[in-house]
């Protein structure tokens, strides 16, 4: 693809773990979302069209999905850690985001004091799985493969409270009226595409492609698109 190897002739194939909305969800039969939209114009500019793959999220964190030349970029809302860095590589940062706590809007849950003793979903191999296990000790943290399951989980009562990032949570809450967010915690975390550790070619295209769409509004435009704002 226009000079870069791919690992699928004539496309541009991104691993990424569905769902998270607004990130990357299915909708009529496609794959949509903030992330997709931003990779499409790395897509667009290669000259090739974006496939996305699914698989699960530590499949994309330890570098198994590049190494296995399943995909060539990942986009996964996934947040750029020093750990992960060290087995695949980040493109600069796309977006800012912290972790948020999801509870009923009459649960009373306003800060991490108020889960001692509650039942919080948190989703295996995320940075809000790390949060809760090291800092909210007194909560009782059980593990979801995806955000749609940690969803179900307190739609069934099954938990007291969801954390996750802030982007999927208040999107969440936006459209289910009974649920809110209860607070928020200043992880200050960032976002990066993900490439083949090693692949300085397509990462620094990447950021080539970011910087510009940052300029020229594209980035603004597709911003808005999904957080109306
Ligand atoms: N940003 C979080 C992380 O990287 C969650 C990403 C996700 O669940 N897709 O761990």
């Amino acid at each position: 693809a226009d000079g870069i190897e791919v690992v699928n002739e004539g496309k541009l194939t991104t691993c990424t773990h569905l769902s998270y909305k607004p990130f990357q969800y299915e909708e009529g039969g496609e794959v949509v979302g903030f992330d997709v939209d931003l990779v499409d114009l790395v897509a667009k500019d290669l000259g090739v069209e974006q496939e996305i793959e699914n698989t699960p999220f530590e499949t994309i964190t330890t570098g198994a999905a590049f190494n296995n030349e399943q995909c060539d970029v990942a986009a996964a809302g996934m947040t750029i850690t020093d750990e992960r860095a060290k087995v695949i590589d980040f493109a600069d940062p796309y977006f800012k985001a912290n972790q948020s706590v999801l509870a009923k809007g009459d649960s009373g849950i306003k800060s991490e004091a108020d889960l001692a003793g509650k039942k919080l979903a948190a989703q295996t191999g995320t940075t809000g799985l790390q949060y809760a296990e090291e800092k909210i000790k007194d909560a009782e943290v059980i593990t979801y493969e995806d955000l749609p399951l940690s969803l179900q989980a307190i739609q069934n009562g099954d938990v007291d409270a969801v954390i996750n990032d802030n982007g999927v949570l208040y999107d969440f809450a936006k459209e289910n009226t009974d649920y809110t967010v209860g607070f928020d915690i200043e992880t200050g975390e960032s976002y990066g595409i993900a490439v083949k550790k090693g692949n300085t070619e397509l990462k620094e295209r990447i950021n080539e492609v970011l910087k510009t769409a940052k300029e020229d509004g594209r980035y603004a435009e597709i911003y808005k698109k999904w957080f109306n704002t």
